[in-house]
């Protein structure tokens, strides 16, 4: 544990694989993240429900350490997690936003967060638009509950990713 966050680390052909759950806080501690020099990092951001100021600083750091000697993967960005990219760009390093989770509401339902594969959306995405979706309990149209032009930001920040059009 580190602090208020949990980290497991698995490191498989080339990858290193972490998995955080929690929240970002003054436990967290770049110096205190090993060094794995793998090809690729992959960093499972579905469980992390918050940052604070100390804790995003030190994310910064740790990504920016990590950017120099590996590819990183964001993989299922919670939506704390996008919400903190958006505020702090740094906060993604060279990394690349693979999936996240993005907030819909369904009429009948209620609240939906949909797990988001940004490759099966370019182009949506690039322009800053939600992609649509059909409630998976009713089949009910999901309604986006945040501002798409703010939500989707983050592409401008991310590497390779097509202009919009
Ligand atoms: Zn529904």
């Amino acid at each position: 544990m580190l602090g208020s966050l949990s980290v497991r680390i698995d490191v498989k052909d080339n990858a290193a694989h972490y998995t955080f759950s929690g929240e970002v806080d003054e436990g967290f501690s770049h110096r205190l993240m090993p060094d794995l020099a793998q090809a690729d990092t992959f960093l499972d951001l579905a469980q992390v429900n918050a940052f604070n100021s100390c804790g995003i600083r030190e994310w910064v750091f740790w990504i920016k350490k990590l950017s120099i000697n590996t590819r990183i993967h964001f993989i299922a960005c919670s939506i704390a997690m996008i919400d903190q990219i958006n505020m702090i760009p740094e906060s993604l390093g060279s990394g690349t936003i693979e999936s996240f989770y993005a907030p819909y509401f369904c009429v009948k339902c209620g609240e939906v967060n949909k797990l988001i594969e940004l490759s099966e959306h370019q182009v949506k995405i690039a322009n800053k638009k939600a992609p649509f979706f059909a409630c998976e309990s009713c089949s009910t149209a999901l309604t986006f509950d945040t501002l798409d032009s703010s939500y989707f930001l983050f592409v401008e920040h991310q590497k390779g990713f097509p202009n919009a059009s």
